[in-house]
């Protein structure tokens, strides 16, 4: 029997009595698009993020594009975010115009180092390389916005990178494509996941902690002005009416059918951020003792989803061994990320020098990703590390 990365199917055994019940009301009703569902799971989703407002789209490539948008962010302007992340993250501030400024990780957590963010501000308002490595720019850059990402299902360092952006006027857009259901203790409070910045972003994509059955993506806020516009955004910048047009926007919206499927699936979420840590525990057990092998940490007071069980090795060697005993063994496996976004080849115009990002490089080639789902059992996990033992 095979191991799947990500097993959709015994997750659709538990929802699939509701999802055929409300997939059918939807297509008897006709109403593919703005129906009922999508506002009832904006609502829901609002509520548990925490947030006043939610608004569903397209994906969450379309989440971030457009927060973007209603931020006006275009040439000139400079979008911080993580090298080690996934491609939509800076790809959406390179579409507007705007220069991807990355900034270095922390090598515990994987996400974005604030005291690093806070250089890289610092050297584009000085338009100085020697203080941060920066892209290579006509003219001097307006540091606009920060993307910070909740990579992996953990939360990002908001008690570090809310400071510096507040101090330096950013609009912070959260990256929580990853990471819907974490949770972190700030000030006595918890904070969830799409509760950070002026507008936080999901994905629903299938494999996503929360995933549809297709595209899927979500903005919340909690101001009512950015509300509007993201709303206007969605449908090509729709003025008062649908035939009026006011500025620019995208076809962005949430299918009714993939807001139907969230709403079942919300129903058992809770379960299944439980059933992770669990899965976590047990891994932490049984592969504790490998050595070479770094586990995932978590930060204190914070709940990571574990979008992806990601590990180091000691070595881009190691790690190739490992992924060919676990591909002897038929266990699947996977590397987020193996090239940082620096490094990429549709950024060679930002000009960034190999080892200017030395942790996001370090990462990138020893990390890599096994199994993760709420519905791995102990025998299963039991099988892959001993094929991670050898
Ligand atoms: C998946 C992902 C996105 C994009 O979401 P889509 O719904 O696939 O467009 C953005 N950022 C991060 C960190 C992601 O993992």
């Amino acid at each position: 029997m095979s191991i799947p990365f990500i097993d959709l199917k015994t997750q659709y055994a538990r929802v699939a009595e509701q999802v055929g019940s409300g997939l059918d009301a939807v297509l008897k009703s006709g109403a593919f698009i703005n129906g009922p569902d999508v506002a009832r799971v904006e609502k829901r989703l609002a509520e548990y993020a925490g947030t006043r407002h939610a608004m569903g789209c397209a994906s969450g490539t379309d989440a971030l594009l457009m927060s973007l948008m209603a931020f006006k962010v275009g040439p000139g302007d400079a979008v911080f975010c993580p090298s080690f992340t996934f491609m939509a993250t800076a790809e959406v501030a390179a579409l507007l115009g705007a220069t991807p400024v990355f900034v270095d990780i922390d090598p515990v957590s994987f996400n974005m180092d604030a005291a690093d963010f806070e250089r890289a501000v610092r050297a584009v308002e000085a338009d100085d390389a020697s203080i941060h490595p920066l892209p290579a720019h006509a003219g001097k850059l307006t540091p606009k916005a920060v993307i910070p990402v909740d990579l992996f299902g953990q939360l990002a360092d908001y008690e570090g990178i809310l400071p510096v952006a507040a101090a330096h006027g950013l609009y912070v857009v959260e990256d929580a494509a990853q990471a819907f259901g974490a949770t972190v203790e700030m000030d006595g409070v918890t904070r969830r996941a799409g509760g950070f910045g002026q507008i936080a972003c999901t994905s629903f994509f299938p494999a996503k902690p929360l995933g549809c059955y297709g595209d899927g993506g979500m903005c919340f806020t909690d101001d009512d002005e950015l509300l509007e516009l993201l709303q206007s955004i969605r449908v090509h910048g729709q003025g008062r009416d649908k035939y009026e047009n006011v500025r620019l926007g995208v076809t962005g919206r949430l299918d009714t059918i993939q807001a139907t499927v969230l709403l079942a699936k919300m129903d058992i979420f809770d379960d299944e951020v439980r059933l992770r840590q669990e899965v976590v525990r047990r891994y932490a057990d049984l592969l504790g003792s490998i050595p070479g092998l770094t586990l995932p940490s978590v930060g204190a007071g914070r709940v990571s989803v574990f979008a992806q069980y990601c590990i180091l090795a000691e070595s881009t060697e190691h790690r190739a061994q490992l992924l060919e005993r676990m591909s002897a063994a038929g266990v699947p496996s996977s590397i987020y990320y193996p090239k940082p976004l620096h490094m990429q080849p549709v950024f060679a115009n930002l000009r960034y020098a190999a080892g200017c990002l030395p942790v996001s490089e370090d990462v990138a080639g020893r990390v890599f990703s096994i199994p993760m789902h709420p519905y791995l059992t102990m025998a299963v996990q039991k099988d892959i590390a001993a094929a991670l033992a050898g």
